[in-house]
């Protein structure tokens, strides 16, 4: 598992995305795009869930005894969403770790939304039964239409990266931020821009006011112990606040 951290666009660690990795015997360390597509094919992806959620949940739960309020975003596969085996997994790994449901965000791309809508909107209603946080991640480039946003309890939109790429010199870039921003906002949820690669991205996003920020110009993906340290840097921070 690797963990990318997710910051407001004022800079403040809020949490991190959870994005697995297969660690192949002879091919070494393996990206999702590598492997998730067999998964779905050898139905493997349940078992892959139940991993990531045990995993991610798991070092979450120590982070915040350590006195953070950290949250985790985990992503689940269209797959995922066809039968309630998916809620009955997330519900027990809160348990498990006894992490409150808002510190959990399930991310769901409209992709896999659209797959099967009747299916995905039941076993997202279930999920925010449970007080988890929903996410739409790679929005905008799904085959989609904005029904979704009337029917399904969703709580964050996860702009895809392919429109903060050029928000800097594309007006058509910007004025598509622009509206979701709004968008976002109008319907009273956060929106989270990702891929975010440089500082004239950030500073586009931030006048936009975009909410939340993630990118290799904030942080690639590292294991858990690398991002404890930027953890243990964010609480000094926070105490010299404090004391200053
Ligand atoms: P995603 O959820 O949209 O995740 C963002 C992807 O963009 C990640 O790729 C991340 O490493 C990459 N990224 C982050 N910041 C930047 C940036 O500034 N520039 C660029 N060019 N890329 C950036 P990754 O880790 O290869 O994951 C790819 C996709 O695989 C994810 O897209 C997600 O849909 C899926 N995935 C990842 N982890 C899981 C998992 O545990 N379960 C399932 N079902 N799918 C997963
Ligand atoms: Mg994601
Ligand atoms: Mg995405
Ligand atoms: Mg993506």
């Amino acid at each position: 598992m690797e963990y990318q951290p997710v910051l407001t666009v004022e800079g403040a660690l809020v949490g991190c995305e959870a994005l697995v990795r297969w660690d192949h015997p002879t091919r070494g360390r393996l990206s999702p795009g590598e492997f998730l597509e067999a998964a779905e094919r050898y139905k493997l992806t349940p078992a892959i869930a139940e991993r990531v959620l045990d995993v991610a949940l798991g070092d979450l739960a120590r982070w915040r005894r350590g006195g953070t309020r950290l949250t985790v975003s985990v992503n689940v596969s269209a797959s995922d969403l066809r039968d309630e085996g998916l809620v009955r997994l997330v519900a027990s790994a809160l348990l498990t770790h006894d992490v409150p449901p808002e510190a959990l965000t399930i991310e769901i791309t409209e992709t896999a939304m659209m797959h099967n809508p009747e299916q995905a909107q039941q076993v997202m209603a279930a999920l925010s039964d449970l007080g988890v946080r929903l996410s739409v991640d790679d929005y905008g480039t799904g085959y989609s239409s904005l029904e979704y946003l009337l029917k399904l309890p969703i709580n964050e939109i996860k702009l895809d990266r392919a429109f903060c790429r050029d928000i800097v010199t594309e007006l058509r870039a910007t004025a598509i931020v622009r509206s979701t921003v709004d968008l976002t906002h109008a319907l009273g949820l956060r929106m989270v821009a990702e891929g975010v690669e440089n500082a004239g991205t950030l500073f586009v996003l931030r006048e936009l006011g975009c909410d939340l920020v993630q990118g290799w110009l904030l942080g690639r993906p590292m294991p858990a112990q690398a991002f404890e340290l930027l953890i243990a840097q964010e609480l000094r921070r926070g105490s010299r606040e404090l004391l200053s």
